[in-house]
């Protein structure tokens, strides 16, 4: 199971998840208590996994946090863009 560092989303692995991150040296632990939920989904917009910013895009409109829509348009704007570029790029 691949595990990401919560605050700079560097690759860890799991069994390491509780020791401070190599890269920030953040501990998951102590991030998760200093961010409300509502900030833990907005920072999930800029996750390399496009699998997790669609989960805290769905999760952010479920919870109707209104300070949030535009962040979430530009991730999935910026999410449709790498996709056509991706795409595009298998093409040439
Ligand atoms: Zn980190």
């Amino acid at each position: 199971m691949q595990y990401y560092c919560p605050a700079c989303c560097a690759k860890m692995p799991f069994a390491d998840r509780d020791k401070p991150c190599t890269v920030c040296e953040t501990v998951a632990a102590e991030w998760a208590q200093t961010h409300s939920y509502t900030e833990r989904l907005l920072h999930a917009l800029t996750h390399p996994n496009s699998e997790v910013r669609m989960a805290a895009i769905i999760s952010l409109g479920s919870r109707r946090a209104r300070a949030t829509t535009g962040r979430v348009a530009l991730s999935t704007l910026t999410a449709l863009r790498l996709a056509t570029e991706k795409r595009l790029a298998s093409l040439a």
